[in-house]
């Protein structure tokens, strides 16, 4: 196929390209030349006044979490095959605003596995999955009810084999309580330095990222301290509001770190929890501090936990949440796209329109480079090349 389209945003530079056409094949951009080189008799798919960019990629969702005002009940009421079907509407609930690939943190009975494969095989157009599986969590902890209780170092060291073996892309461990579990509190550590050490080594080991969930100052310090790939919400809740300690903010810019803000939200809904309401100005205080002092930041939702946060939250994040800390408008979409790609270990094959890429690919009106909010008006979206949404023009 060949395709084109007024503009086109690499991802590799903040400038847009025109006049040039994909040549799509086998699901990847076999090649991008000059309109002009081609033969008059080229059958070209032309999408009009539209930019091209890269698909977007959201770094933390929960496709088994129904994005209700009570997720967990919706868990519970579902079995494993009602639970299925209901991930793969949520799914493509995000491929249809252009999110072409989904990082699930956290499921339950390794769903999003089979969710992965499900669309990989070919059997339906869907998004890419990059998938942990159930998050490793202590005795009643934090998200307890996936399945992923462990006790102690050794119980670490052997859920990240199970998880390995089973084929997962990434760890994913809880080492603080959070929001929807009420056994733990968000600012109590449930895992230490020791059992973190472990995880972090462990998935190394396997050649996978490891991502730790981390809202107390504690749990954002050891994760830290070990060396996780990402730190999830690193909120920096204490038990009664947020404290963030200045010598970690300054650590946390200067190290690899990668800080996933899950900060994309539906405009004018407000967090379900009490906790998360109260806190969010000091929370969103401290993302910028540490955007501005040089951190590794990307732009994440976690879909599913509740009504502010949909499936399809993420691009209100980058036109929202990402300007707010300081983003420019091409900045803002990299970071969803090249840079999510990096996050995820996945960026030799996605996350920017190059040659030898997959031909992932969001077609938005007008000019996003301009105007950010055009990433709303979708006009297509490609994933491996197979067209998900209907264009909405297209001439030869
Ligand atoms: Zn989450």
């Amino acid at each position: 196929m060949l395709l084109t389209a007024q503009r086109l945003f690499t991802g590799r530079m903040s400038e847009l390209l025109e006049d040039l056409v994909l040549e799509i094949e086998d699901g990847r951009i076999a090649n991008i030349r000059p309109r002009g080189s081609l033969p008059l008799s080229a059958e070209v798919v032309d999408l009009g006044d539209v930019t091209l960019l890269p698909g977007l990629i959201d770094v933390h969702q929960h496709l088994a979490f129904d994005a209700s005002s009570d997720p967990v009940a919706q868990l519970d009421a579902d079995d494993d095959h009602t639970l299925l079907l209901r991930m793969r509407l949520a799914a493509q609930r995000a491929l249809a605003v252009g999110i072409t690939t989904i990082r699930d943190l956290g499921d339950r009975s390794y769903l999003t596995l089979t969710l992965r494969d499900w669309f990989l095989e070919g059997n339906e157009v869907g998004p890419g999955i990059v998938a942990s599986g159930p998050p490793i969590t202590t005795r009643c902890g934090h998200c307890w009810f996936l399945g992923g209780e462990i006790d102690g170092v050794d119980g670490v060291r052997q859920a990240v084999r199970e998880r390995v073996a089973r084929g997962v892309d990434v760890i994913k461990v809880m080492a603080s309580g959070g929001n929807m579990t009420p056994t733990v509190g968000p600012h109590e550590s449930q895992l230490g330095r020791a059992e973190l050490t472990v995880a972090v080594e462990e998935a190394h080991a396997a050649g996978l990222p490891l991502a730790v969930h981390a809202h107390g100052g504690q749990a954002v310090a050891d994760a830290l301290a070990v060396g996780a790939d990402s730190i999830e919400h690193c909120t920096f809740f204490s038990a009664d509001g947020v404290d963030a300690d200045p010598d970690i903010l300054q650590q946390l810019a200067a190290s690899g770190c990668v800080i996933s803000m899950t900060a994309a939200v539906v405009p004018g809904a407000t967090p379900i929890y009490p906790a998360m309401r109260q806190r969010l100005a000091a929370i969103l205080d401290n993302h910028a501090t540490l955007y501005r002092a040089g951190a590794r930041i990307v732009c994440s939702s976690d879909a599913g936990v509740g009504p502010n946060k949909p499936h399809n939250a993420l691009p209100h994040g980058v036109t929202t949440f990402l300007p707010s800390i300081g983003m420019t408008n091409a900045e803002a979409i990299t970071n969803v796209t090249a840079f999510a790609a990096a996050v995820c270990g996945i960026a030799e094959r996605t996350g920017t329109l190059e040659v030898g890429k997959d031909a992932d690919i969001l077609a938005v009106a007008g000019n996003p480079v301009d105007d950010l909010a055009a990433i709303h008006d979708v006009a297509a979206v490609f994933v491996r090349g197979q067209q998900a949404v209907p264009a909405t023009s297209t001439a030869s």
